[in-house]
């Protein structure tokens, strides 16, 4: 699978008007709006302007245009004169896609001296976008509103931030996940309704027998395995041991099978998210490490111990951070360090850590792993750079899901001789104390996706178009409140869904 990428999408800018204004004045509507969409140059998703929207029926068409083609991810919609909102209720009533509610204007400055009423008709937002926002809020349609002229930086970067979910939304409604195996026996919060989750998101979760996956490693030509070992080769830095004259090669050689035989297996199906188990590993000679890291690291989700919510974050923070440096991983919070204001979370798995986390090139190594029963695994060992990044996990709680998101400072790891896998180590906001509190209140997975490619914002607008409940600690979140919030929330989302 080539890495994730936007280029394919686009989000469709319309302008909302009405036929009182004559031909001149929708002229200088069609014209300016032209200008706003020029003006939104450099996002990441292509904006479309579509000729201005003048009726009901015309609304109506094109949200049926929108909802029917799969390139189309997104609507930005602007009032730029008075568009009488009843037109807009079969049409937002039938829109299926993410909406974005762009206020904003023609020019920057009031030309003071000039205004005349012509001027006040044709720059009217001001009110005509009032009217649009209150037909949004009867209805309770999901968007984005977004305040600003878009020669401001800020708004550019909201929108931004919105295309990206836009994108997240696309893939998760599209996503095919395999399992190889189940759950890991006993544990509580990677378990889940995965019919919900098609409802909810679209995907589809569902389990293979592992040896389906083993047949596609056995099936792994010595060519493909020659090719994968030169790219290893290329890419990291091999301990001695597993170069082609080492005494380990062939351990190095059997996880390039896997390789070859899981991305068969996922590209034959048409997946992008997988999940495994060190309790059902059938034949496979080791607990895929290395083929996971990379995998992840080329765009697919990936959850271990039959972790499918995760699997589910990871590909979507892949989509989300397309084109931007970072990237994203499956993360554990593992074990802390308590020195009084100095506390900070050290994050691991058992191998899978996804190599897009850190610049500095990865060694690749051999060890033993005590837990699975297989040969020693080969893995990636590198840690994640310092820098901003963001944890989120996934819980169901029954009745819906319920996004966590963590803001999260990487900071530099002291060396770890003695722990040989991808690791991070992170600072939490607003401070440890606090954000352990209100993750354990909220009931937060130990499994996160971490990202370094995209922020808070970004999970905030996929939780609004996919209508479901997120939690965030960042900077300003004091336990109280989230606690509060927590309780808030659990009435709201069972009242939201009806019965
Ligand atoms: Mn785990």
């Amino acid at each position: 699978m080539p890495q994730p990428t936007l280029e394919q999408y686009e989000i469709w800018f319309v302008t909302g008007s009405q036929n009182l204004y004559g031909e001149e004045t929708l002229r200088q509507v069609a014209e300016q709006s032209q200008e706003v969409v020029a003006g939104l140059d450099g996002l990441p998703v292509r904006v479309v302007w579509k000729p201005v929207l003048k009726d009901t029926e015309s609304i109506r068409r094109l949200a049926l245009e929108v909802n029917a083609r799969d390139d189309v991810i997104g609507v930005i919609a602007w009032m730029h004169t008075f568009s009488p909102a009843k037109m807009w209720i079969t049409g937002l009533d039938a829109l299926a896609k993410p909406l974005l509610h762009l206020h904003t204007q023609a020019n920057v400055e009031l030309p003071w001296e000039d205004i005349d009423f012509d001027f006040m008709n044709l720059n009217q937002a001001a009110h005509g976008d009032r009217e649009f926002g209150y037909i949004q809020s009867r209805m309770a349609i999901p968007r984005k509103t977004v305040v600003g002229h878009v020669s401001n930086p800020a708004v550019v970067a909201r929108i931004d931030s919105w295309q990206r979910a836009c994108a997240g939304w696309a893939a998760v409604r599209t996503l095919k996940l395999a399992r190889f195996g189940d759950n890991m026996r006993q544990v509580a919060v990677t378990e889940g309704d995965k019919t919900e989750a098609e409802i909810r998101l679209g995907v589809q979760v569902n389990t293979w027998s592992v040896n389906e996956l083993v047949d596609a490693v056995e099936a792994a030509t010595d060519d493909q395995v020659d090719a994968l070992i030169e790219d290893y080769l290329a890419s990291y830095e091999v301990a001695e041991e597993l170069l082609p004259d080492g005494d380990r090669h062939q351990s190095l050689r059997d996880a390039a099978a896997i390789e070859v035989g899981l991305r068969s297996f996922l590209e034959g199906g048409g997946f992008h998210a997988f999940t495994d188990s060190f309790e059902d590993l059938g034949g496979l000679k080791q607990l895929p490490g290395l083929a996971v890291q990379r995998l992840m690291a080329e765009g697919y989700g990936f959850g271990a111990e039959g972790d499918w919510k995760t699997a589910i974050l990871v590909r979507v923070a892949n989509v989300m951070g397309a084109g931007l440096p970072g990237g994203a991983s499956l993360m554990e919070d593992y074990t802390y360090d308590l020195v009084p204001g100095e506390e900070c979370i050290l994050g691991a798995h058992m191998l899978e850590v996804s190599p897009s986390l850190s610049t500095t090139k990865a060694r690749l190594e051999i060890h033993p792993l005590g837990i699975g029963g297989k040969e020693d695994p080969v893995r990636l060992v590198f840690t994640a750079d310092p820098g901003p990044a963001l944890v989120v996990a996934m819980s169901d709680m029954r009745e819906r899901f319920r996004l966590v998101a963590n803001v999260v400072e990487n900071v530099e790891a002291p060396d770890l001789p003695q722990l040989p896998v991808g690791r991070a180590v992170w600072k939490p906001a607003p401070d440890f104390a606090t954000s352990a509190e209100c993750w354990l209140t909220a009931g937060a997975a130990h499994h996160t996706v971490m990202t370094t490619a995209v922020g808070i914002e970004v999970f905030r607008d996929f939780a609004e178009i996919a209508q479901i409940e997120l939690l965030e600690i960042d900077e300003d979140t004091t336990a109280r409140g989230f606690r509060d919030q927590v309780r808030w929330n659990k009435a709201y989302y069972r009242l939201a869904q009806g019965l």
